[in-house]
Protein backbone atom coordinates (compact mmCIF):
# COMPACT_ATOMS: atom_id res chain seq x y z
CA UNK A 1 0.00 0.00 0.00
CA UNK A 2 1.39 2.96 -1.01
CA UNK A 3 1.50 6.50 1.01
CA UNK A 4 -1.25 8.29 -0.31
CA UNK A 5 -3.52 5.31 -0.01
CA UNK A 6 -2.56 4.78 3.12
CA UNK A 7 -3.36 8.70 4.39
CA UNK A 8 -6.78 8.07 2.45
CA UNK A 9 -7.33 4.69 4.13
CA UNK A 10 -6.65 6.15 7.47
CA UNK A 11 -8.14 9.61 7.23
CA UNK A 12 -11.40 7.97 6.53
CA UNK A 13 -11.11 5.25 9.66
CA UNK A 14 -10.37 8.13 11.49
CA UNK A 15 -13.68 9.56 10.33
CA UNK A 16 -15.55 6.38 11.40
CA UNK A 17 -13.59 6.10 14.72
CA UNK A 18 -15.41 9.58 15.63
CA UNK A 19 -19.09 8.66 13.99
CA UNK A 20 -18.79 5.42 15.74
CA UNK A 21 -18.23 6.66 19.34
CA UNK A 22 -20.97 9.79 19.04
CA UNK A 23 -23.60 7.03 17.86
CA UNK A 24 -22.42 4.28 20.35
CA UNK A 25 -25.60 4.73 22.54
CA UNK A 26 -27.87 3.02 19.50
CA UNK A 27 -26.30 0.21 19.24
CA UNK A 28 -27.00 -2.82 21.92
CA UNK A 29 -24.42 -3.09 24.22
CA UNK A 30 -23.41 -7.45 24.32
CA UNK A 31 -23.56 -8.50 20.58
CA UNK A 32 -27.02 -10.03 19.41
CA UNK A 33 -25.69 -13.01 17.76
CA UNK A 34 -25.52 -16.85 18.67
CA UNK A 35 -22.74 -19.38 19.14
CA UNK A 36 -20.97 -19.61 15.31
CA UNK A 37 -22.95 -16.70 13.79
CA UNK A 38 -20.05 -14.96 13.18
CA UNK A 39 -17.63 -17.90 11.81
CA UNK A 40 -20.30 -18.80 9.05
CA UNK A 41 -20.16 -15.67 7.37
CA UNK A 42 -16.57 -15.96 7.37
CA UNK A 43 -14.99 -17.87 4.17
CA UNK A 44 -13.28 -21.09 5.42
CA UNK A 45 -10.15 -20.70 3.29
CA UNK A 46 -7.88 -18.05 3.15
CA UNK A 47 -8.13 -15.30 -0.04
CA UNK A 48 -5.44 -16.58 -3.02
CA UNK A 49 -5.21 -12.87 -3.89
CA UNK A 50 -5.41 -9.90 -2.10
CA UNK A 51 -8.49 -7.55 -1.82
CA UNK A 52 -9.26 -4.31 -1.45
CA UNK A 53 -9.54 -2.43 1.56
CA UNK A 54 -13.22 -1.49 0.65
CA UNK A 55 -14.22 -4.58 0.31
CA UNK A 56 -12.22 -5.48 3.71
CA UNK A 57 -14.02 -2.82 5.05
CA UNK A 58 -17.47 -3.25 4.00
CA UNK A 59 -16.84 -7.42 5.18
CA UNK A 60 -15.71 -5.51 8.80
CA UNK A 61 -18.72 -3.38 9.37
CA UNK A 62 -21.13 -6.23 7.61
CA UNK A 63 -19.98 -9.40 9.40
CA UNK A 64 -17.77 -8.31 12.44
CA UNK A 65 -19.28 -5.55 13.98
CA UNK A 66 -22.37 -7.23 14.96
CA UNK A 67 -20.36 -9.71 16.77
CA UNK A 68 -19.14 -6.77 19.06
CA UNK A 69 -19.59 -6.26 22.35
CA UNK A 70 -19.25 -2.65 22.87
CA UNK A 71 -17.27 -2.18 25.88
CA UNK A 72 -17.25 1.82 25.59
CA UNK A 73 -20.85 1.65 26.04
CA UNK A 74 -22.41 4.26 28.38
CA UNK A 75 -24.59 1.38 29.65
CA UNK A 76 -21.78 -1.46 29.82
CA UNK A 77 -21.81 -2.40 33.76
CA UNK A 78 -20.38 -5.76 33.10
CA UNK A 79 -16.89 -7.39 34.88
CA UNK A 80 -14.72 -4.42 35.17
CA UNK A 81 -15.31 -2.15 32.29
CA UNK A 82 -11.92 -1.51 30.57
CA UNK A 83 -11.13 2.11 29.59
CA UNK A 84 -10.80 3.49 25.94
CA UNK A 85 -10.31 7.33 25.89
CA UNK A 86 -9.53 9.31 22.28
CA UNK A 87 -6.07 10.62 23.82
CA UNK A 88 -4.74 6.79 24.32
CA UNK A 89 -6.57 5.99 21.21
CA UNK A 90 -4.67 8.36 19.18
CA UNK A 91 -1.54 7.13 20.91
CA UNK A 92 -2.24 3.27 20.34
CA UNK A 93 -2.33 5.02 16.57
CA UNK A 94 1.35 6.08 16.94
CA UNK A 95 2.26 2.63 18.70
CA UNK A 96 1.03 0.57 15.44
CA UNK A 97 2.69 2.92 13.25
CA UNK A 98 5.75 2.60 14.91
CA UNK A 99 5.32 -1.17 15.26
CA UNK A 100 8.47 -1.64 18.08
CA UNK A 101 9.29 -4.10 20.08
CA UNK A 102 10.32 -2.83 23.44
CA UNK A 103 12.11 -5.41 25.40
CA UNK A 104 15.37 -3.93 25.51
CA UNK A 105 16.41 -0.58 26.11
CA UNK A 106 18.74 -0.60 22.74
CA UNK A 107 15.52 -1.71 20.71
CA UNK A 108 13.43 1.55 21.14
CA UNK A 109 15.52 4.20 23.92
CA UNK A 110 12.13 6.11 24.12
CA UNK A 111 10.33 3.57 24.71
CA UNK A 112 12.21 2.06 27.87
CA UNK A 113 13.04 5.56 29.47
CA UNK A 114 9.32 7.04 28.77
CA UNK A 115 8.10 3.74 30.71
CA UNK A 116 10.40 4.02 33.42
CA UNK A 117 9.14 7.66 33.82
CA UNK A 118 5.43 7.50 33.59
CA UNK A 119 5.61 4.97 35.78
CA UNK A 120 7.34 6.63 38.57
CA UNK A 121 4.62 9.27 37.94
CA UNK A 122 2.28 7.01 38.54
CA UNK A 123 3.51 6.14 42.10
CA UNK A 124 3.28 9.57 42.83
CA UNK A 125 -0.27 9.36 41.43
CA UNK A 126 -1.10 6.61 43.71
CA UNK A 127 1.08 7.36 46.60
CA UNK A 128 3.25 4.49 47.00
CA UNK A 129 6.45 4.78 48.83
CA UNK A 130 9.60 6.05 47.02
CA UNK A 131 11.80 3.86 45.64
CA UNK A 132 9.07 1.50 44.27
CA UNK A 133 10.26 0.58 40.71
CA UNK A 134 7.45 -0.92 38.30
CA UNK A 135 7.09 -2.50 34.90
CA UNK A 136 4.40 -2.04 32.54
CA UNK A 137 2.66 -5.78 32.08
CA UNK A 138 -0.06 -6.90 29.75
CA UNK A 139 -2.60 -8.30 32.39
CA UNK A 140 -2.97 -8.17 36.00
CA UNK A 141 -2.78 -11.62 35.66
CA UNK A 142 0.61 -11.83 34.24
CA UNK A 143 1.65 -9.33 36.96
CA UNK A 144 0.64 -11.91 39.77
CA UNK A 145 2.33 -14.17 38.30
CA UNK A 146 5.39 -12.96 37.87
CA UNK A 147 4.90 -11.68 41.50
CA UNK A 148 4.43 -15.63 42.66
CA UNK A 149 7.61 -16.46 40.43
CA UNK A 150 9.49 -13.60 42.77
CA UNK A 151 7.92 -15.11 45.47
CA UNK A 152 9.58 -18.49 45.42
CA UNK A 153 13.08 -17.33 44.79
CA UNK A 154 12.77 -15.78 48.35
CA UNK A 155 11.42 -18.46 50.10
CA UNK A 156 13.71 -21.26 51.74
CA UNK A 157 14.09 -24.09 49.21
CA UNK A 158 13.10 -21.33 46.37
CA UNK A 159 15.59 -20.69 43.78
CA UNK A 160 12.93 -22.20 41.51
CA UNK A 161 13.88 -20.61 38.45
CA UNK A 162 17.42 -22.49 38.62
CA UNK A 163 16.20 -25.95 39.74
CA UNK A 164 12.09 -26.41 39.63
CA UNK A 165 10.39 -26.84 42.54
CA UNK A 166 9.61 -30.26 42.15
CA UNK A 167 10.99 -32.70 44.77
CA UNK A 168 11.16 -29.99 46.84
CA UNK A 169 8.18 -29.14 50.44
CA UNK A 170 5.35 -27.97 48.76
CA UNK A 171 5.35 -23.91 48.91
CA UNK A 172 1.75 -22.50 49.80
CA UNK A 173 0.53 -19.24 48.65
CA UNK A 174 -2.67 -17.76 51.10
CA UNK A 175 -5.03 -15.36 49.41
CA UNK A 176 -8.70 -14.48 50.24
CA UNK A 177 -11.91 -16.89 49.86
CA UNK A 178 -12.86 -13.95 47.13
CA UNK A 179 -9.58 -13.87 45.41
CA UNK A 180 -9.57 -13.57 41.65
CA UNK A 181 -9.00 -16.38 39.23
CA UNK A 182 -5.73 -15.60 38.30
CA UNK A 183 -4.54 -16.55 41.41
CA UNK A 184 -5.42 -19.99 41.14
CA UNK A 185 -3.97 -20.00 37.74
CA UNK A 186 -0.82 -18.33 38.56
CA UNK A 187 -0.66 -21.54 40.79
CA UNK A 188 -0.61 -23.73 37.71
CA UNK A 189 1.85 -21.81 35.54
CA UNK A 190 4.47 -21.36 38.09
CA UNK A 191 4.25 -24.78 38.53
CA UNK A 192 3.13 -24.39 42.28
CA UNK A 193 0.20 -26.62 42.17
CA UNK A 194 -3.41 -25.33 42.39
CA UNK A 195 -4.05 -27.00 46.15
CA UNK A 196 -1.41 -24.97 47.42
CA UNK A 197 -3.01 -21.87 47.32
CA UNK A 198 -5.36 -21.16 50.68
CA UNK A 199 -8.01 -19.48 50.43
CA UNK A 200 -8.99 -17.50 53.69
CA UNK A 201 -12.29 -16.85 55.13
CA UNK A 202 -13.45 -12.93 54.74
CA UNK A 203 -15.14 -11.41 57.21
CA UNK A 204 -18.49 -9.70 57.05
CA UNK A 205 -17.17 -6.99 54.61
CA UNK A 206 -15.53 -9.65 52.23
CA UNK A 207 -12.04 -9.02 53.77
CA UNK A 208 -9.92 -11.90 54.41
CA UNK A 209 -9.77 -12.03 58.44
CA UNK A 210 -5.93 -11.74 59.06
CA UNK A 211 -6.63 -13.83 61.99
CA UNK A 212 -7.05 -16.83 60.14
CA UNK A 213 -4.54 -16.36 57.45
CA UNK A 214 -1.94 -16.34 60.18
CA UNK A 215 -3.21 -19.54 61.94
CA UNK A 216 -3.24 -20.86 58.85
CA UNK A 217 0.51 -20.06 58.05
CA UNK A 218 1.22 -21.94 61.35
CA UNK A 219 -0.55 -25.18 60.34
CA UNK A 220 1.20 -25.02 57.16
CA UNK A 221 4.56 -24.59 58.84
CA UNK A 222 3.64 -27.54 61.35
CA UNK A 223 3.15 -29.53 58.66
CA UNK A 224 6.23 -29.01 57.12
CA UNK A 225 5.53 -26.72 53.92
CA UNK A 226 6.87 -23.50 53.01
CA UNK A 227 4.66 -20.74 53.41
CA UNK A 228 5.55 -18.33 50.98
CA UNK A 229 3.57 -15.53 49.39
CA UNK A 230 0.47 -14.05 50.70
CA UNK A 231 -1.44 -12.65 47.67
CA UNK A 232 -3.92 -9.33 49.46
CA UNK A 233 -6.61 -8.00 47.62
CA UNK A 234 -7.86 -4.30 47.48
CA UNK A 235 -11.51 -4.44 45.34
CA UNK A 236 -11.92 -8.14 44.97
CA UNK A 237 -13.70 -9.11 41.77
CA UNK A 238 -17.39 -9.91 42.74
CA UNK A 239 -18.36 -7.78 45.28
CA UNK A 240 -15.19 -5.36 45.73
CA UNK A 241 -13.61 -6.40 48.76
CA UNK A 242 -10.47 -4.62 50.88
CA UNK A 243 -8.30 -6.70 52.47
CA UNK A 244 -6.92 -4.99 55.91
CA UNK A 245 -3.23 -4.71 54.11
CA UNK A 246 -1.87 -3.35 57.55
CA UNK A 247 -2.88 -6.16 59.26
CA UNK A 248 -1.69 -8.61 56.48
CA UNK A 249 1.37 -7.16 56.07
CA UNK A 250 2.01 -7.18 59.88
CA UNK A 251 2.08 -10.97 59.60
CA UNK A 252 3.89 -10.97 56.37
CA UNK A 253 6.76 -9.03 57.64
CA UNK A 254 6.75 -11.30 60.69
CA UNK A 255 6.71 -14.96 58.69
CA UNK A 256 9.21 -13.76 56.25
CA UNK A 257 6.61 -13.79 53.03
CA UNK A 258 6.18 -12.02 50.15
CA UNK A 259 3.57 -9.67 49.89
CA UNK A 260 1.71 -8.85 46.72
CA UNK A 261 -1.27 -7.10 46.19
CA UNK A 262 -3.69 -7.62 43.35
CA UNK A 263 -5.56 -4.14 42.76
CA UNK A 264 -6.09 -4.61 39.45
CA UNK A 265 -9.87 -2.60 39.52
CA UNK A 266 -9.10 -0.20 42.61
CA UNK A 267 -6.05 0.82 42.58
CA UNK A 268 -7.23 3.42 39.73
CA UNK A 269 -9.07 4.92 42.50
CA UNK A 270 -5.90 5.65 44.70
CA UNK A 271 -5.05 8.72 42.46
CA UNK A 272 -7.57 10.43 44.85
CA UNK A 273 -6.35 10.61 48.54
CA UNK A 274 -9.40 10.14 49.74
CA UNK A 275 -9.24 6.24 49.27
CA UNK A 276 -5.53 5.98 50.29
CA UNK A 277 -6.40 4.51 53.74
CA UNK A 278 -6.78 1.40 51.51
CA UNK A 279 -2.83 1.72 51.29
CA UNK A 280 -2.17 1.19 55.00
CA UNK A 281 0.80 -1.26 55.53
CA UNK A 282 2.42 -0.78 52.26
CA UNK A 283 5.75 0.00 53.02
CA UNK A 284 5.51 -3.62 53.88
CA UNK A 285 4.81 -4.34 50.67
CA UNK A 286 6.83 -6.63 47.77
CA UNK A 287 4.77 -5.71 44.82
CA UNK A 288 1.73 -4.04 43.75
CA UNK A 289 -0.46 -4.30 40.23
CA UNK A 290 -3.27 -2.34 38.68
CA UNK A 291 -4.97 -2.01 35.74
CA UNK A 292 -4.79 1.47 34.06
CA UNK A 293 -6.68 -0.37 31.65
CA UNK A 294 -9.46 -1.18 33.44
CA UNK A 295 -10.12 2.45 35.02
CA UNK A 296 -7.63 4.88 34.25
CA UNK A 297 -8.48 5.51 30.43
CA UNK A 298 -5.93 3.68 28.82
CA UNK A 299 -6.78 1.31 25.99
CA UNK A 300 -6.45 -2.39 26.59
CA UNK A 301 -3.79 -3.59 27.76
CA UNK A 302 -2.33 -1.53 30.19
CA UNK A 303 -1.23 -2.96 33.62
CA UNK A 304 0.86 -1.60 36.16
CA UNK A 305 2.91 -3.61 38.62
CA UNK A 306 5.53 -2.05 41.06
CA UNK A 307 8.04 -3.32 43.08
CA UNK A 308 9.99 -2.46 46.12
CA UNK A 309 12.67 -5.00 45.57
CA UNK A 310 13.93 -6.09 41.76
CA UNK A 311 16.45 -8.23 42.67
CA UNK A 312 13.81 -11.57 43.39
CA UNK A 313 12.05 -10.34 39.95
CA UNK A 314 15.50 -10.10 37.90
CA UNK A 315 16.58 -13.48 39.65
CA UNK A 316 13.30 -15.69 37.95
CA UNK A 317 13.13 -13.57 35.03
CA UNK A 318 16.80 -12.77 33.65
CA UNK A 319 17.98 -15.05 30.47
CA UNK A 320 20.90 -13.68 28.36
CA UNK A 321 21.22 -15.44 25.89
CA UNK A 322 24.22 -14.20 22.69
CA UNK A 323 21.53 -13.12 20.74
CA UNK A 324 19.73 -11.26 23.43
CA UNK A 325 23.06 -9.11 24.85
CA UNK A 326 23.18 -5.19 24.11
CA UNK A 327 25.88 -3.08 24.97
CA UNK A 328 24.14 -0.98 27.41
CA UNK A 329 22.57 -4.13 29.17
CA UNK A 330 24.74 -3.17 32.38
CA UNK A 331 23.51 0.89 32.54
CA UNK A 332 20.17 0.88 32.13
CA UNK A 333 17.04 -1.35 32.51
CA UNK A 334 15.77 -3.78 30.02
CA UNK A 335 12.13 -4.30 30.84
CA UNK A 336 12.02 -7.94 29.05
CA UNK A 337 13.96 -9.04 32.45
CA UNK A 338 10.86 -8.40 34.60
CA UNK A 339 8.11 -10.04 32.49
CA UNK A 340 7.45 -13.09 31.07
CA UNK A 341 7.36 -12.78 27.35
CA UNK A 342 10.09 -11.17 25.68
CA UNK A 343 8.56 -9.18 22.80
CA UNK A 344 6.74 -5.64 24.46
CA UNK A 345 4.56 -3.15 22.86
CA UNK A 346 5.24 0.21 23.50
CA UNK A 347 2.33 0.49 25.81
CA UNK A 348 3.82 3.31 27.80
CA UNK A 349 3.02 5.79 24.61
CA UNK A 350 -0.50 5.22 24.88
CA UNK A 351 -0.37 6.10 29.27
CA UNK A 352 1.81 9.36 28.88
CA UNK A 353 -1.13 10.42 26.43
CA UNK A 354 -3.41 9.81 29.08
CA UNK A 355 -2.01 11.05 32.02
CA UNK A 356 -0.68 14.44 30.02
CA UNK A 357 -4.15 15.19 28.62
CA UNK A 358 -6.47 14.89 31.75
CA UNK A 359 -3.55 15.47 34.03
CA UNK A 360 -4.09 14.17 37.91
CA UNK A 361 -6.89 16.17 38.56
CA UNK A 362 -8.81 15.09 35.13
CA UNK A 363 -8.19 11.37 36.18
CA UNK A 364 -9.29 12.29 39.87
CA UNK A 365 -12.70 13.60 38.90
CA UNK A 366 -13.15 10.77 36.45
CA UNK A 367 -13.09 8.39 39.24
CA UNK A 368 -14.68 10.25 41.54
CA UNK A 369 -17.36 10.80 39.13
CA UNK A 370 -18.13 7.04 39.01
CA UNK A 371 -18.27 6.86 42.30
CA UNK A 372 -20.74 9.16 43.13
CA UNK A 373 -22.90 7.57 40.11
CA UNK A 374 -22.59 4.17 41.87
CA UNK A 375 -23.43 6.35 45.31
CA UNK A 376 -26.94 7.21 43.63
CA UNK A 377 -27.47 4.27 42.65
CA UNK A 378 -26.70 2.55 46.08
CA UNK A 379 -29.58 5.27 47.16
CA UNK A 380 -32.25 4.28 44.48
CA UNK A 381 -31.48 0.18 45.07
CA UNK A 382 -32.44 0.59 48.87
CA UNK A 383 -35.57 2.65 48.20
CA UNK A 384 -36.64 -0.21 45.53
CA UNK A 385 -39.13 -2.62 47.59
CA UNK A 386 -38.12 -6.41 46.25
CA UNK A 387 -34.14 -5.43 45.96
CA UNK A 388 -31.26 -5.70 48.25
CA UNK A 389 -27.92 -5.10 48.12
CA UNK A 390 -25.78 -8.12 48.01
CA UNK A 391 -23.25 -6.34 49.18
CA UNK A 392 -21.86 -3.08 50.52
CA UNK A 393 -21.54 -0.71 47.97
CA UNK A 394 -17.73 -0.67 46.77
CA UNK A 395 -16.05 2.52 45.39
CA UNK A 396 -18.15 2.24 41.85
CA UNK A 397 -19.25 -1.17 42.22
CA UNK A 398 -23.04 -1.86 43.35
CA UNK A 399 -23.76 -5.69 43.63
CA UNK A 400 -27.47 -6.31 44.56
CA UNK A 401 -30.45 -9.43 44.62
CA UNK A 402 -34.04 -9.53 43.44
CA UNK A 403 -36.04 -11.02 46.31
CA UNK A 404 -39.71 -10.42 45.55
CA UNK A 405 -41.78 -10.61 48.22
CA UNK A 406 -43.21 -14.00 48.86
CA UNK A 407 -40.37 -15.57 47.61
CA UNK A 408 -38.14 -17.16 50.66
CA UNK A 409 -36.95 -20.35 48.83
CA UNK A 410 -33.00 -19.68 48.29
CA UNK A 411 -32.75 -21.79 45.58
CA UNK A 412 -35.77 -20.18 43.95
CA UNK A 413 -34.42 -16.90 44.63
CA UNK A 414 -31.17 -17.67 42.64
CA UNK A 415 -33.01 -18.56 39.45
CA UNK A 416 -34.81 -15.48 38.88
CA UNK A 417 -32.13 -13.48 39.59
CA UNK A 418 -30.66 -15.76 36.52
CA UNK A 419 -33.23 -15.07 34.69
CA UNK A 420 -33.33 -11.28 35.69
CA UNK A 421 -29.73 -11.09 34.15
CA UNK A 422 -30.41 -13.35 31.35
CA UNK A 423 -33.35 -10.76 29.96
CA UNK A 424 -31.66 -7.44 30.99
CA UNK A 425 -28.74 -9.03 28.90
CA UNK A 426 -30.23 -10.26 26.04
CA UNK A 427 -32.49 -7.33 25.62
CA UNK A 428 -29.57 -4.82 24.64
CA UNK A 429 -30.16 -2.06 26.80
CA UNK A 430 -27.43 -3.34 29.46
CA UNK A 431 -25.19 -5.59 30.05
CA UNK A 432 -24.48 -6.66 33.96
CA UNK A 433 -22.48 -9.79 34.68
CA UNK A 434 -23.60 -12.62 37.51
CA UNK A 435 -21.70 -13.06 40.82
CA UNK A 436 -22.26 -15.10 43.94
CA UNK A 437 -22.44 -13.71 47.23
CA UNK A 438 -21.81 -16.30 49.71
CA UNK A 439 -23.01 -18.86 47.38
CA UNK A 440 -26.32 -17.33 46.62
CA UNK A 441 -26.79 -15.50 42.97
CA UNK A 442 -26.47 -12.02 42.83
CA UNK A 443 -26.34 -9.02 40.21
CA UNK A 444 -23.16 -6.78 39.63
CA UNK A 445 -23.40 -3.21 38.38
CA UNK A 446 -19.95 -1.92 37.61
CA UNK A 447 -19.51 1.57 36.64
CA UNK A 448 -16.31 3.01 35.05
CA UNK A 449 -17.08 3.30 31.24
CA UNK A 450 -16.01 7.24 30.50
CA UNK A 451 -19.14 7.72 28.56
CA UNK A 452 -21.42 6.65 31.67
CA UNK A 453 -23.72 9.36 32.74
CA UNK A 454 -26.73 9.66 35.52
CA UNK A 455 -29.13 9.38 32.74
CA UNK A 456 -27.81 5.68 31.47
CA UNK A 457 -27.27 4.52 34.95
CA UNK A 458 -30.84 5.71 35.60
CA UNK A 459 -32.44 3.95 31.93
CA UNK A 460 -30.24 0.93 33.19
CA UNK A 461 -32.04 0.54 36.32
CA UNK A 462 -35.45 1.36 35.49
CA UNK A 463 -35.10 -1.55 32.83
CA UNK A 464 -33.83 -3.84 35.33
CA UNK A 465 -36.82 -3.02 37.37
CA UNK A 466 -39.27 -3.61 34.91
CA UNK A 467 -37.76 -6.69 33.68
CA UNK A 468 -37.71 -7.91 37.11
CA UNK A 469 -41.22 -7.36 37.79
CA UNK A 470 -42.01 -10.11 34.90
CA UNK A 471 -39.66 -12.31 36.62
CA UNK A 472 -42.32 -13.34 38.58
CA UNK A 473 -42.20 -15.74 41.63
CA UNK A 474 -43.55 -19.25 40.52
CA UNK A 475 -47.29 -19.03 42.19
CA UNK A 476 -46.37 -22.61 44.15
CA UNK A 477 -42.86 -24.40 44.29
CA UNK A 478 -41.01 -25.56 41.34
CA UNK A 479 -38.82 -24.83 38.89
CA UNK A 480 -38.84 -21.19 37.57
CA UNK A 481 -37.38 -21.98 34.78
CA UNK A 482 -40.13 -24.54 33.83
CA UNK A 483 -43.13 -23.51 31.28
C1 LIG B 1 -9.68 -7.94 36.43
C2 LIG B 1 -8.96 -8.49 37.58
C3 LIG B 1 -7.86 -9.33 37.38
C4 LIG B 1 -7.41 -9.82 36.03
O1 LIG B 1 -6.99 -8.80 35.24
P1 LIG B 1 -6.31 -9.12 33.81
O2 LIG B 1 -5.56 -7.86 33.53
O3 LIG B 1 -7.44 -9.36 32.88
O4 LIG B 1 -5.44 -10.30 33.96
C5 LIG B 1 -7.17 -9.77 38.50
N1 LIG B 1 -7.56 -9.40 39.74
C6 LIG B 1 -8.62 -8.62 39.96
C7 LIG B 1 -8.99 -8.26 41.36
C8 LIG B 1 -9.37 -8.14 38.89
O5 LIG B 1 -10.42 -7.36 39.11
Amino acid sequence: MDSDTFRAHAHAFVDWMADYLAGIEQRPVRAQVRPGDVLRLLPAEPPAKGEPMEEIFAAFERDILPGVTHWQHPRFFAYFPANASPPSVLAEMLTAVLGVNCMAWETSPAGTELETRVLEWLRQMLGLPEGFEGVIQDSASSATLVAQLAACERAPDGAAAVRGLAGHRAHTVYASAETHSSIDKGMMVAGLGRENLRKIPTDSSFALRPEALADMIRQDREAGLIPTCVVATLGTTAVGGIDPLADIAAITRREGLYLHVDAAWAGSALVCEEFRHMLAGVDDVDSLVFNPHKWLLTNFDCSAQFFRDMGEVERALTVSPAYLRTATGDQIVDYRNRSVPLGRRFRALKLWFVIRHYGVAGLQAHVRRHIGLARDLETQIRNTPGFTLAAPRSLSLVTFRYCPEGLDDEAQLDQVNRDLLARVNEGGLAYLSPCEVRGRVALRLAIGAPATEARHVAEAWDHIARTASRCAPPASAGDVSAP
